[in-house]
């Protein structure tokens, strides 16, 4: 038996068996195997979720074997790929291609079937999550059973953020569009200027996100644009990237929270020189490099998206917070956009969100600073993201999720003795 943790490591499990099948053959043995065991099974991809949605003490799946791109279409942009491909291993593989997703997160290691799950998503007002993407999908269910979900499948609205409680997915049918450069600028700005000018940050950009340096009113803002064909890529240089994307925000980084976990009195001190520390930089790189960042210092994190129109008050409950000095926040605020999309569990369900993510460094206990975000979020009918650190149950996740019960209900169909039940789908789904 080997232990399995999660990437901010605040989730630890020792399943009765891992296992690591190669096909969807192997997946369909492997739960008649669990079935006869009576053991709960539950698929991995790269523990990047910071709640124990992953969790099992029965049976693990790591997908990593199967990991190839299957098919593509060039006429349609469409590609079929195994579920378990890493965002990592997909992007350059769609660049030769001449195809990209036409959004991402801040990060690459997840695989697939783990991104769109948990509704993974990056920032665009007029973009949508990576499930949105999602255009056909395999799921092996408990039974045993391959089923391809396509547009007409009557699952296909539960089926891409599924927070893996329908099945095993084995392979994900991608939309994708043609490969673009983005051009990246990355500056300081005061937060009462960002505020003053959001409308237009976010409407005027393809991709818009800003950084707060809590107990400062400093933040960092990202403006990335599609850059009409023909232009020619201009990246990085390499030193400006070690000194910026590693010594700044990694390396140095870790150091700031080591010394703010002994002294927290500095902490505001420290991010006001961090909120500064990062001066403005342009770049333009294939949209996959502009997208992800390394991200080596380990820390927990809570993410809700809420109407774009309670952002102002949010703000201001999480500067009341700190004015209150009960604790200090080293991590900054980060905060995205994205537009409506038709996906049931996703966070993106029918309306168009601002995303506030709150963080604290893994060594450190999150939990009042995050039932405090917590509480703020519920207040403007925040919708969790399920991969992200929250408390919410049923009772309240059904007013905010239209669709929740029909999800529920085809769960009961598809999943009646709960094999791919854990401790978290207990707390989110009811049992
Ligand atoms: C440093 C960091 C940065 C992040 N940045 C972002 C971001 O920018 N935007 C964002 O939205 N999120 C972000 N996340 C969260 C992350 O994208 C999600 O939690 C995602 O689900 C992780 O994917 P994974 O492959 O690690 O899946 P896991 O965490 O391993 O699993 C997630 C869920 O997917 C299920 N699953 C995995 N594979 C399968 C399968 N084959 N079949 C059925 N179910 C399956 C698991 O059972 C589980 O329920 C970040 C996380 C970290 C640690």
């Amino acid at each position: 038996m080997s232990t399995w943790t999660n990437w901010s490591r605040s989730v630890r499990t020792t399943p009765v068996r891992t296992l690591q099948p190669a096909s969807t053959a192997d997946v369909v043995r492997i739960l008649a195997e669990a079935a006869r065991d009576g053991l709960p099974v539950k698929a991995h991809g790269a523990g990047h979720s910071f709640t124990a949605i992953a969790a099992t003490d029965g049976v693990a799946l790591h997908l990593g074997r199967m990991n190839a791109l299957l098919d593509h279409d060039p006429v349609t942009g469409r590609v079929r790929v195994q579920a378990g491909i890493s965002l990592r291993e997909l992007n350059p593989q769609l660049a030769a291609l001449g195809l990209a997703l036409p959004n991402l997160g801040d990060v690459d290691p997840q695989s697939v079937a783990g991104a769109i799950s948990t509704g993974t998503h990056g920032t665009g007002a007029r973009l949508h999550g990576i499930a949105a993407a999602v255009v056909g999908l395999q799921l092996v269910t408990a039974s045993g059973e391959v089923v391809e979900i396509d547009e007409r499948h009557p699952w296909s609205g539960a089926a891409a953020v599924s927070l893996g409680a329908l099945g095993v997915v084995t392979e994900v049918t991608l939309q994708c569009v043609p490969a673009f450069l983005l051009h990246a600028r990355e500056e300081p700005m005061a937060l009462p200027a960002v505020l003053e000018s959001l409308p237009s940050l976010v409407e005027d950009n393809d991709h818009f996100e800003f950084y707060w340096f809590p107990h400062t009113e400093k933040a960092l803002v990202k403006q990335n644009n599609r850059v009409p064909d023909g232009t020619a890529a201009a990246p990085l240089g390499r030193l400006r990237h070690l000194v910026d994307d590693e010594l700044l925000s990694n390396g140095l980084f870790e150091i700031a929270n080591r010394v703010g976990r002994r002294a927290p009195g500095i902490v505001p001190r420290i991010n006001a020189v961090s909120g500064s520390a990062l001066s403005a930089r342009e770049y333009t790189a294939p949209s996959y490099e502009v997208f992800v960042s390394p991200r080596r210092v380990r820390f927990h994190e809570s993410e809700f998206a809420v109407p774009r129109a309670a952002l102002p008050e949010i703000i201001s409950g999480l500067q009341r917070y700190f004015a209150r000095g009960a604790e200090t926040v080293s991590f900054p605020i980060e905060v995205r956009f994205t537009a409506a999309d038709p996906v049931w569990l996703s966070t993106g369900y029918e309306r168009d969100n601002c995303y506030v993510a709150v963080h604290a460094y893994h060594r450190n206990d999150p939990t009042s600073y995050f039932a405090y975000a917590q509480s703020l979020f519920v207040e403007h009918e925040g919708r969790p993201h399920w991969g992200k650190r929250h408390t919410l149950g049923p009772g309240y996740l059904s007013t905010v999720y239209p669709r929740f019960d029909q999800f529920r209900a085809i769960r009961d169909e598809v999943d009646p003795e709960r094999r791919f039940g854990n401790d978290y789908l207990r707390q989110v789904l009811g049992d």
